[in-house]
C-alpha cells in the first residue's frame, strides 16, 4: 500500500560520514580531509561552521523503470556535489529535499555512487535567538532528519497538486461565485473515484480536475506574468561569504527546474553575485549563460548590487549602473540570434548595444526602504525606462495609490514603474496569491496585467516545482487570472502599449518605514561618505595627473576594484545598518581597504601632478600645497604644521580644480577671540557673530556682533541634546516611531 503514497519503498545509505569545518572552503579541498561515521539523528554545528558530508548510495536494482530521489532533510542549507560540480541545493525551508537521481531508472545506469552535501550551519534566515531579526544564535545545532533513497510517485503527487488547487478553489472563489462549487464538486467526485490503493484509477481523477482547469476564461480577465525570482540580500542576518554559496545554492537548483521545464523563467539581479558564482563555481556559471543564451536565466536591474535608495550619493548610484552595466556587458554581451549566427562569446559594437537595450532595459529594486526623486533621472540618463519595486507597500500609515504608473523624477524625467500587486517578491504561486494580486490591483481598469514574482527569498531559495506545478494549472481556467509564465521584457511591453491611461506620481516614493535606517550604524555611513569622497578625489588627480602627460598611468582597474567593494557595501541591508554584527564588522573593514588603497593612489596622483612643486616644498622655506577637487573656487581654514612642528590654523584660497602653495597665513579679515570663562563657560567672538557656550556645550548666546539682538531667549538654551525612548514595534534597527516624540 505504502508503494502508492507520494514517496514508495526508500533504503538507506551504504555509509554516511562527515567532515567538519569553521571555515568555508572548496570541494577539492574538503573531499580529501578525514571523515567520520555519523548518523541520521545526529546533530551538527555550532552556528556558521560547515559539515562536509559523504554518503555513498546504491539503487535497488528492483527499482527499475521507477523514479528515484535522494531525500535529504536538515535544518541547514545543504548543496549536493556530484562528480566535483555542484548539483543541487536542499533547504528543508526552501521546500527542497529533493535530488532528483533519475526520472526512470535503466539498468545501463549507474546504480552505485558517491555524493557529497556540504552543509552550512545556519537557515535561510541565519540563526536568530528566538526571532528572526534577532541576533544570531552562536551555539546552534542543527539536526539531520532523513538521507535516503526513496521511489518518488509522480502520479501521486500531480493529484495532490490537482486537489490542492481545486480545494482553493472551492474556499478561496467564495460563495457568489459559480466556480467554487464546481470546484468543490469535482474535488468530491475526485474523491470518490480514487483508491489510493489502485493507482489504476488515478486517470479518471485526473480526467476530472483536468475538465475543471481546461474551462477558459472570458476575453476580458485579468492577466499575471509569473517570472521565477529569489531575492539575495547580499548580506543581512549572515555575512557576505554566505551570501556566495546562498547565490550557488539557489541558482543550481534553479538550473535544474530549467532542464525539465523548458518554460521556466527566472529573473536574477545583482551583478556583484553573478561575479561570486563566476569566480568560486566557474562549472555553475557556464551552465547559466547557456541558459542565459536560451533566454530562461534573466540578467536584471543593471546595477552592481540592489543598492539603498536614499544614502548612497548620485555619484554612487550613477556607478552602481555602470558597474552593473559593465558586467552584464562583458559576460553576456552577444549578438542577437536572429541576426548573426549564434556563438559565443561574440562582442562587436553592434552586439554590445544590442544587448544593453535587451539586457537592461529595467530596474529592479524590489527590497529598498524608499527611493530618491533623482532615480528616474539617472535611470533615463543610463538608457532604463522601467522600474520595479513594491517595498512601498509596506508603508505604515498611507496606502501607496498606484501599481503601474509613470514615476517622474526633479527633472522630469519618467519611468514606466509596476509594482507586483501581490505585495511580495517572494511568492508560492498558490491560488490565493493570484487573487489577492488581481484585486489588489488599484490600475487594473486601466492596464489589465500584473506581474508575480515566485520563489523562496531574501536568504535564496528561490522557485520550486511545486510552484509551478500550481501555475501550470492556472494557465486558462475560468474563475481565475490567466497566469502566464513570463519576462519582465514581455510584462512591460505589455504595460507599454497600453499606457496611454496610465497616472503620473511626481517627486520621491517615500516608504512610511524603517525611517531608523537613516542613522543605524553611524560607522558604516561615515566609511561610505569618506570613501566617496576619496574615490572622487583620486580620480580627480589621477585625471589631472594623465592630462599633463608624461608616465603616469591611469590607475583604472584598481579603482574599479575600489568602487565595486564600496558599492557592495551600498546593499540595502548594509548601508542601513539593518544587518547583524558579523556584516557591520566586514563592511567596516572593506572601508577600511578603500581608505589604504585610495590613499596610496592618492599619493601616486599627487607625485605625479605635483612632484616639482613638492620637491620646492621640502627644500625651501616652510609651505603648504593645498589641493581643491571641487568644481569651484574655495576659500577655507586648513590645518598645518607651523614652525616648530605644532598645528597652526590657515586661511586658505584654492582655485576650482586646482592647488594653491601656502608659505604664510592669510590673516582673518576680523580677528578672533575665544576666552574661557571661570564657570567653565565659553564666549567666542569673530567681529561677525559672538556666542556663549555654558560648560555643559548649551549655546546660551548668539548674537550679530554689530546687533544687540539675542537670539537665544533668556533663560533657554539652543544646542541642546534630548533624549527619546526608542522601542520600535519589531525592527529594531530600522524604525524610529512616530510616538517616540511623546516619550522626551
Ligand atoms: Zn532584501
Amino acid at each position: 500500500m505504502s508503494a502508492h503514497r507520494l514517496y514508495g519503498d526508500s533504503c538507506t545509505p551504504t555509509s554516511l560520514s562527515c567532515f567538519q569545518t569553521p571555515r568555508r572552503i572548496p570541494y577539492s579541498e574538503a573531499v580529501v580531509q578525514e571523515f567520520r561515521p555519523v548518523r541520521v539523528g545526529d546533530t551538527f554545528g555550532p552556528t556558521w561552521e560547515t559539515c562536509w558530508f559523504r554518503v555513498e548510495l546504491s539503487i535497488p536494482p528492483a527499482w527499475a523503470g521507477r523514479e528515484v530521489h535522494f531525500v535529504w532533510e536538515s535544518d541547514g542549507e545543504g548543496m549536493v556535489w556530484r562528480d566535483a560540480q555542484p548539483v543541487q541545493g536542499l533547504t528543508k525551508e526552501g521546500e527542497k529535499t529533493s535530488y532528483i537521481l533519475t526520472s526512470s531508472l535503466k539498468e545501463t545506469e549507474p546504480h552505485s555512487l558517491t555524493l557529497y552535501v556540504e552543509l552550512a550551519c545556519n537557515g535561510l534566515f541565519g540563526a536568530g535567538k528566538g526571532s528572526m531579526i534577532a541576533p544570531p544564535d552562536p551555539d546552534r545545532r542543527f539536526t539531520l532528519s532523513k538521507a535516503e533513497l526513496v521511489v518518488f510517485n509522480r502520479d501521486v503527487y500531480e493529484l495532490l497538486v490537482d486537489l490542492e488547487i481545486l480545494l482553493d478553489m472551492a474556499q478561496l472563489l467564495g460563495e457568489e461565485n459559480q466556480r467554487s462549487f464546481q470546484a468543490l464538486y469535482a474535488a468530491n467526485q475526485i474523491v470518490n473515484v480514487c483508491d489510493v490503493k489502485d493507482p489504476s484509477t488515478f486517470p479518471a481523477a485526473r480526467e476530472l480536475a483536468a475538465a475543471i482547469f481546461n474551462q477558459r476564461n472570458g476575453e476580458s480577465q485579468h492577466t499575471i506574468h509569473a517570472m521565477g525570482h529569489c531575492h539575495i540580500d547580499s548580506a543581512w542576518l549572515w555575512p557576505y561569504e554566505e551570501t556566495i554559496r546562498k547565490c550557488a545554492r539557489s541558482w543550481v537548483t534553479v538550473i535544474r527546474l530549467m532542464e525539465h521545464n523548458p518554460e521556466l523563467t527566472f529573473a536574477c539581479s545583482q551583478a556583484q553575485q553573478f561575479e561570486w558564482v563566476r569566480s568560486w563555481y566557474p562549472g555553475l556559471y557556464a551552465q547559466i549563460r547557456d541558459y542565459v543564451v536560451k533566454g530562461q536565466f534573466i540578467p536584471i536591474g543593471g546595477t552592481w548590487v540592489e543598492m539603498d535608495g536614499n544614502l548612497p550619493s548620485g555619484e554612487s548610484m550613477v556607478r552602481q549602473f555602470l558597474q552593473g552595466q559593465r558586467f552584464f556587458q562583458e559576460q553576456f554581451g552577444r549578438i542577437c540570434s536572429e541576426v548573426l549566427e549564434p556563438g559565443y562569446p561574440k562582442q562587436t559594437q553592434v552586439g554590445v548595444t544590442l544587448v544593453f537595450l535587451f539586457l537592461f532595459s529595467q530596474f529592479w529594486l524590489p527590497d529598498t526602504f524608499g527611493y530618491s526623486a533623482q532615480l528616474p533621472q539617472l535611470m533615463s540618463g543610463c538608457g532604463i525606462k522601467r522600474f520595479l519595486t513594491q517595498k512601498l507597500s509596506w508603508n505604515l500609515v498611507n496606502t501607496f495609490p498606484h501599481h503601474t504608473f509613470f514615476w517622474e523624477g526633479i527633472d522630469g524625467s519618467r519611468v514606466l514603474t509596476h509594482f507586483p500587486p501581490g505585495d511580495s517578491y517572494g511568492m508560492h504561486g498558490r491560488v490565493e496569491e493570484m487573487l489577492k494580486t488581481v484585486k489588489n490591483n488599484k490600475d487594473k481598469g486601466r492596464v489589465n496585467h500584473s506581474a508575480v514574482l515566485f520563489g523562496f527569498g531574501d536568504g535564496g531559495g528561490g522557485p520550486t516545482q511545486n510552484m509551478l506545478d500550481r501555475m501550470k494549472r492556472m494557465s486558462d481556467t475560468d474563475g481565475l487570472p490567466r497566469v502566464q509564465i513570463s519576462t519582465p521584457d514581455r510584462l512591460f511591453s505589455t504595460l507599454e502599449k497600453e499606457s496611454s491611461q496610465l497616472c503620473t506620481w511626481v517627486g520621491e516614493l517615500f516608504l512610511e518605514l524603517h525611517n531608523g535606517t537613516y542613522t543605524t550604524q553611524a560607522q558604516i555611513k561615515k566609511g561610505n561618505r569618506e570613501c566617496e569622497r576619496i574615490l572622487h578625489d583620486v580620480e580627480v588627480l589621477s585625471t589631472l595627473a594623465v592630462a599633463q602627460g608624461g608616465t603616469f598611468q591611469y590607475p583604472a582597474s584598481q579603482l574599479q576594484q575600489l568602487w565595486r567593494l564600496l558599492l557592495l557595501n551600498q546593499f540595502h541591508d548594509v548601508l542601513p545598518g539593518s544587518c547583524i554584527q558579523l556584516v557591520v564588522r566586514d563592511a567596516l573593514q572593506y572601508y577600511a581597504e578603500i581608505r589604504r588603497a585610495g590613499a596610496r593612489l592618492q599619493e601616486e596622483a599627487v607625485q605625479s601632478l605635483c612632484g616639482e612643486l613638492l620637491q620646492l616644498k621640502s627644500g625651501g622655506a616652510e609651505s603648504t600645497l593645498v589641493l581643491n577637487t571641487l568644481p569651484w573656487e574655495r576659500t577655507e581654514v586648513i590645518s598645518r604644521t607651523g614652525t616648530a612642528g605644532t598645528e597652526a590654523l590657515a586661511l586658505v584660497t584654492a582655485p576650482s580644480m586646482g592647488y594653491a602653495v601656502v608659505r604664510e597665513s592669510l590673516l582673518p579679515p576680523q580677528s578672533v577671540a575665544v576666552i574661557k570663562q571661570e564657570d567653565g563657560s565659553i564666549t567666542m567672538e569673530n567681529g561677525l557673530i559672538a556666542v556663549c557656550l555654558d560648560a555643559m556645550g548649551r549655546l546660551t548666546s548668539l548674537r550679530l556682533a554689530q546687533s544687540e539682538r539675542e537670539s537665544v531667549a533668556n533663560g533657554c538654551c539652543a544646542n541642546q541634546f534630548a533624549l527619546f525612548d526608542d522601542v520600535p514595534l519589531y525592527w529594531d534597527a530600522w524604525d524610529v516611531m512616530d510616538y517616540h516624540l511623546e516619550t522626551r
